[in-house]
């Protein structure tokens, strides 16, 4: 990310070279006929490209801005740009151009030798070399031509850069979104052949294997775009691993030292995934995925029908065991194929179409393929997080954080207001009615409006574009008998500011009954009931399953959580269970939690239950490990954020640290080194303080809830 400063003088710097180009985004490449040589040892790629180039505006143009590699420092590059010719009457005529700019944004400006009018294409054909200038640099993540374990070499062009040349239009300046290469209208079909050593594979991401020949003692591999869109090119040792299955051939090239079984398991899986997505989105066009697996550590991308994954993601070796957390970003990976490149998005709400979609697109799976409340499990942790009221779509662009961890429960929300046969019919839609197109937020939120025929303008304002959260309070409740029944009045404030349906229990005798009901934020209604008993009690939200509330309810969103595989999860319902007071079943979901991973929190909250329960041997035993730990530990600050004990302000925490070790031990110490000295002296005859609650900032008992 280029900081706003430093865009402000790259802007400035581009000045000079832009003032005579006038176009939008209705320019851009249509196709691209692209040959590369890569030059091992030199860590260099010479391509010969020839783009086809539309212009959709309404104006002529004489001038055309390019971006290739254009972000020198972000790729690690040099780029050399030789020459430029223009397709004229079928022969090529050199072009003028200039190649300026800083290493932050270097860009191509080009002089035409013939008008490109409006409605036309013209061909432009560029010769450039770039050379990677950090291939060992192992800090970074993004090494696109990388020297590997043992001296090899291996390339990874993500989509990220222009390793072929972008139109950049206008739009892009004025928005200064540089870093948006998701402004195109136009998508680019493409042919690419690569010339590399021969123990090299070659793999153009999502795109179709043609041939591959021998020229020159070199190999020279040949690929077809499937639909437009932009490709993802890797080259190196890699080995081939192809998965058949009825619907889809699955083709994994990674590191020869992967167990050959296990990745055969891993392509099972992911087909299983592929097919269910058809099912639920619909089909998309091609019939094979193509899954890179770099070791530069260059992380999850997705492309259409076709990602990266990196050496870190599989770990040193697949287990058995890693499979389950693997299969997670593959799939969130594969969903991209539907929701970033099938249907691409610009704008606002683009993370939300993207990468909450992707999100939910995996959560949703795991749901009904395993049997977990996965969505319920996610929600429940965003309300413990404090997140729960984030904004998705901000005025200038979307928060990443929102997108990835509030986004797929809002989809979740969605789909139970809307319910689950038109939300689906929403997606299926959508996805095959701009299937290749390029869509905003508004174009999903008229998709929604027209399958349901209801206005969900609202709803998106309140989840997406604020930070809404519905909070239904009683105000008031009375039930009185009339003849043989009885008439409940129940007054209920949302003090929130969204809506949602949520569930009201009548508590009676011997009976149970739920209603539900929906409010529009800051109003009150008053809800009539008749029944045939009295009902003594009246409760919102009886599950805790319902995106709503605050307060104490928002830890209480623990215990609404049904069977999920996710130990976090079980330690938070182990903590909220104590706070309950229920202590038998809170020490068997921290014990569960602690069996899968050791963990210093789980512990201090384990053995605080226990001290509660008056199992003082046990607590003892635990508190002694969580206070070892801490003696010992390097920075044991960090460790106890994520869990909740400590707060995200670091300038708090080792008083709150401070807190939570006063409480137990009754001494009066500050930093790490007087606890490890008491300790020293003191461990053998500990007795933990008895009448302790437990604590953490993020615990009720911890903070004043209101
Ligand atoms: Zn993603």
């Amino acid at each position: 990310m280029i900081c706003k400063e430093l865009t402000v003088s790259v802007l400035l710097n581009l000045a000079c070279i832009l003032n005579a180009v006038g176009y939008a985004g209705d320019v851009g490449i249509i196709h691209y006929k692209a040959d590369l040589k890569l030059e091992v040892e030199h860590n260099s790629v010479y391509t010969r490209v020839c783009c086809t180039i539309q212009n959709d505006s309404p104006g002529e143009l004489t001038q055309l801005t390019f971006d290739i590699l254009a972000r020198e420092n972000r790729c690690k590059a040099r780029t050399d740009v030789h020459k430029i010719y223009q397709k004229v009457s079928d022969s090529l005529v050199p072009l003028k151009f200039q190649h300026g700019g800083n290493s932050n944004m270097k860009l191509t400006n080009v002089t035409l030798a013939s008008r490109l009018a409006p409605g036309a294409t013209t061909e432009i054909v560029f010769e450039y070399t770039w050379q990677a200038t950090e291939p060992t640099n192992v800090r970074d993540n993004y090494r696109p031509f990388a020297t590997v374990s043992k001296g090899q070499k291996e390339l990874c062009l993500l989509s990220d850069f222009a390793w072929l040349p972008v139109v950049k239009t206008n739009e892009e300046f004025g928005e200064m979104s540089m870093t948006n290469r998701f402004s195109k209208k136009i998508k680019p079909s493409w042919t690419i052949k690569v010339s590399a050593p021969t123990d090299f594979v070659v793999v153009a991401l999502g795109g179709k294997h043609v041939q591959t020949t021998r020229q020159n003692g070199c190999i020279v591999s040949e690929w077809t775009s499937n639909v437009p869109f932009y490709p993802q090119l890797m080259a190196g040792r890699f080995a081939k691993r192809i998965v058949p299955s009825d619907s889809i051939k699955i083709t994994i090239y990674l590191p020869e030292d992967y167990d050959h079984k296990l990745v055969q398991k891993i392509g099972k899986e992911l087909a299983k995934t592929y097919d269910f997505f058809t099912e639920m989105f619909g089909p998309l066009k091609g019939d094979e995925i193509h899954i890179g697996v770099s070791s530069a550590g260059q992380g999850g991308h997705g492309g259409y029908l076709s990602f990266t994954m990196d050496t870190d993601m599989l770990g040193r070796q697949i287990t058995e065991e890693r499979i389950p957390m693997i299969m997670e970003t593959m799939r969130h990976e594969l969903a991209h194929s539907w929701w970033a490149w099938s249907v691409t998005s610009y704008g606002t709400g683009t993370k939300f179409l993207r990468e909450s979609l992707a999100n939910f697109s995996n959560a949703y799976f795991v749901e009904k393929v395993t049997g977990q409340d996965r969505l319920a499990a996610e929600m429940a942790k965003l309300f413990w997080m404090g997140l729960h009221a984030e904004v998705i779509c901000g005025p200038e662009s979307d928060s990443e954080r929102a997108a990835y961890m509030k986004g797929h429960v809002v989809f979740n929300v969605l789909k139970m207001e809307m319910g689950q046969e038109q939300f689906f019919k929403v997606l299926k839609y959508f996805a095959s009615e701009y299937q290749g197109g390029h869509v905003t937020m508004s174009d999903f939120i008229n998709t929604c409006g027209q399958i349901t025929g209801k206005d969900w303008k609202k709803f998106f304002d309140e989840w997406c574009f604020s930070a809404g959260v519905p909070d239904y309070r009683v105000e008031e409740f009375s039930s009185e008998q009339f003849g043989s029944m009885w008439e409940t009045k129940v007054v209920i404030k949302n003090v929130g500011s969204a809506m949602i349906t949520c569930p009201l229990e009548l508590r009676m005798e011997n009976d149970n009954e739920r209603r539900n009901f929906r409010i529009e934020p800051g109003e009150i209604k008053t809800l009539t009931f008749f029944t045939l008993a009295e009902v003594k009690e009246v409760v919102i939200d009886p599950d805790h399953r319902t995106y709503q509330g605050s307060g104490r309810e928002c830890r209480l969103k623990m215990l609404g959580v049904g069977k999920v595989d996710m130990e976090w999860i079980w330690y938070w319902r182990g903590v909220v269970l104590a706070e309950e007071g229920q202590y038998d079943r809170a020490i068997a979901e921290i014990s569960r939690a602690k069996e899968r991973h050791s963990h210093p929190a789980f512990s201090y909250s384990r053995g605080m239950a226990y001290l509660e329960k008056g199992d003082i041997e046990a607590a003892r035993s635990d508190l002694i490990d969580f206070i070892d730990w801490v003696t010992s530990s390097n920075d044991p600050l960090r460790s106890l954020v994520y869990p909740g004990l400590l707060s995200q302000d670091r300038g708090k925490q080792q008083d709150q640290l401070n807190h939570i070790l006063h409480a137990i031990t009754g001494q009066d110490l500050t930093t790490q080194e007087q606890w490890r000295n008491w300790w020293k002296a003191n461990r053998e005859g500990f007795q933990p303080a008895t009448g302790v609650k437990q604590i953490g900032p993020g615990g009720l008992r911890g903070r004043d809830t209101g």
